[in-house]
């Protein structure tokens, strides 16, 4: 029994040194091919032909993006010498790839590589399903209405979603082979056994220019004991479609229990962007300091019934980081009400065809960035002036116009490219200034890419941030589908409280936010 124990206890050793052995050799071959690798990378026999890559020795392109090859020169004493370039770069498909070029004469041998990097830096898009009456009865299941997830790459995600509930908000999350990740939540509505439920038909935000007639679209109640009681509910208020203003109607309903419901629904009688405005009036608010304490905030005026005059009051609407695949919906949007705005564009991006269209419609084309990647865009003044000269190429290309009108990814004053380059943005306001560009900050935040996760946010951030100013630039990220979705609501909002919408341009108020780097 011992004996057989030693045994057991030997073999065990046995296998562990010969499996030490065995790593210990693959660390060596490794090794060994390393070192051979970067030997043969600078293989020159005497270092006499000079190798220059055109463009950068390292660089990323994305997913579906045309690979240019930039080649490279040699020389041999001030002699040019043909360069070879083998490999090839499949940009239909992500990974990382190798270009190798060879310059070779009277005897001497230069070897240098390009490595290219296909990124795919658009994250997929999850669309719900949302039908508006539907509701989900405290204690029982929520029955799914129903979701698509596509992406740019990968196609039909759907499979991949992970949906979760907590708190009766469910998130649907995916992640596409690039490791980008969307996340969106949907709020089930949960509803009381013991309360009627009044429907809405219609939605609760109703949008109708002056002019037209409001068409009360109903409002149905049913309820587990009394049934239909829709011929019941009690409509209070009114709304007059000929004049200009934000309306609400009040439904209400009590079962035979004496449980009440209400619901209200917001009626906007928007007046045209011409009729509410005088042309863009200069500024005289000083735009370093755009807050005044002593102007009330303004939220839900005017009363039903008076005339909306101009407010002499401007919002500036922009959007940052698209175009994207929500730009299009919004540019209808815009359109529907005669508004303009500036986008403050990301040159990477797809959809570069919704630039032409911003552009045909009136709005600011701008440059926000090409890449967004705030360590190579800060690394240098020159990289920065590159990612500069990048978006441009793109908007002059789409749009057939130079933009001179910028805004640095993170706002002037941000503090993260300190971590890059100290002093950074002291020089790059200084020269952008030198180089005739006007940069913007905002002085109103959706906090689209903060905090707020829903339309209702964006727009309560939004107007009540434009309410204390006379001059608001605001910021919102067509990327984001929420902050889309609020925007119809912010128009109605603003046109129907006497606010102009205006694109920004060269001598619209900058709201700088002073430089902290
Ligand atoms: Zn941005």
């Amino acid at each position: 029994m011992e004996d057989v124990r030693l045994l057991q206890k030997e073999t065990d050793e046995t296998a562990m040194k010969k499996a030490i052995f065995i790593i210990s050799l693959c660390v060596l071959a490794l090794m060994v091919v390393t070192v051979g690798v970067t030997a043969f990378r600078g293989l020159d026999f005497g270092n006499a032909i000079t190798l220059t890559l055109n463009g950068a020795q390292n660089m990323s392109i994305e997913v579906g993006e045309t690979y240019q090859e930039a080649g490279a020169s040699a020389v041999l004493s001030d002699t040019e010498v043909p360069v070879t370039v083998s490999g090839s770069v499949d940009s239909a498909h992500i990974g990382d790839y190798l270009i190798k070029y060879t310059a070779q004469a009277n005897g001497y041998l230069r070897t240098e590589y390009r490595y290219v990097r296909v990124v795919d830096s658009e994250a997929p898009v999850i669309t719900l399903t949302t039908d508006p009456n539907a509701y989900t009865l405290i204690g029982e299941t929520y029955v799914e209405e129903g979701f698509k997830a596509t992406d740019n790459y990968d196609g039909d995600l759907t499979q991949e979603v992970v949906r979760k509930e907590k708190d009766g908000i469910m998130t649907y999350t995916v992640t596409d082979s690039y490791g980008n990740v969307t996340s969106v939540t949907r709020k089930i509505n949960y509803v009381d056994p013991n309360a009627p439920i009044l429907t809405l038909e219609g939605g609760q935000l109703s949008f109708i220019m002056v002019g037209d007639n409001y068409e009360e679209p109903g409002c149905t109640a049913t309820d587990f004991r009394d049934g239909d009681l829709s011929a019941n509910v009690i409509v209070s208020g009114d709304v007059d479609g000929n004049i200009p203003g934000i309306y609400t109607l009040q439904y209400s309903i009590t079962n035979s229990i004496g449980v009440a419901a209400t619901k209200e629904r917001t009626i906007y009688v928007i007046p045209k962007q011409e009729e509410a405005s005088s042309p863009d009036a200069p500024s005289t608010e000083n735009p370093e300091n755009p807050d005044d304490p002593n102007m009330p905030p303004i939220i839900n005026l005017p009363t039903p019934g008076t005339t909306i005059e101009p407010n002499g009051k401007t919002i500036y609407l922009t959007f940052d980081d698209g175009p994207g695949p929500h730009t299009d919906r919004l540019l209808d949007i815009l359109k529907k009400y005669g508004v303009k705005a500036s986008f403050f564009i990301k040159g990477a991006n797809a959809h570069p065809q919704c630039l032409t269209r911003a552009a045909e419609e009136g709005h600011t084309v701008a440059i926000h960035t090409y890449s967004h990647n705030y360590s190579e865009i800060y690394a240098s003044d020159e990289s920065f002036l590159a990612d500069l000269e990048a978006t441009q190429n793109v908007i002059l290309q789409h749009t057939g116009q130079k933009a001179m009108l910028t805004r640095f990814p993170g706002g002037s004053s941000n503090t993260v490219s300190s971590a890059y380059n100290k002093g950074i943005m002291t020089r790059l306001t200084k020269k952008l200034e030198e180089l005739g560009y006007q940069y913007f900050d905002w002085n109103v935040d959706s906090n689209d890419a903060g905090g707020a996760k829903d339309a209702d946010e964006v727009f309560k951030n939004v107007t009540e941030g434009v309410a204390k100013r006379t001059n608001s630039v605001v910021l919102q990220h067509d990327t984001r589908e929420f902050s889309v979705d609020a925007v119809e609501r912010i128009i109605a909002w603003g046109l129907c409280n006497g606010y102009t919408f205006a694109a920004l341009d060269f001598n619209s108020p900058t709201c700088h936010h002073g430089i902290w780097n």
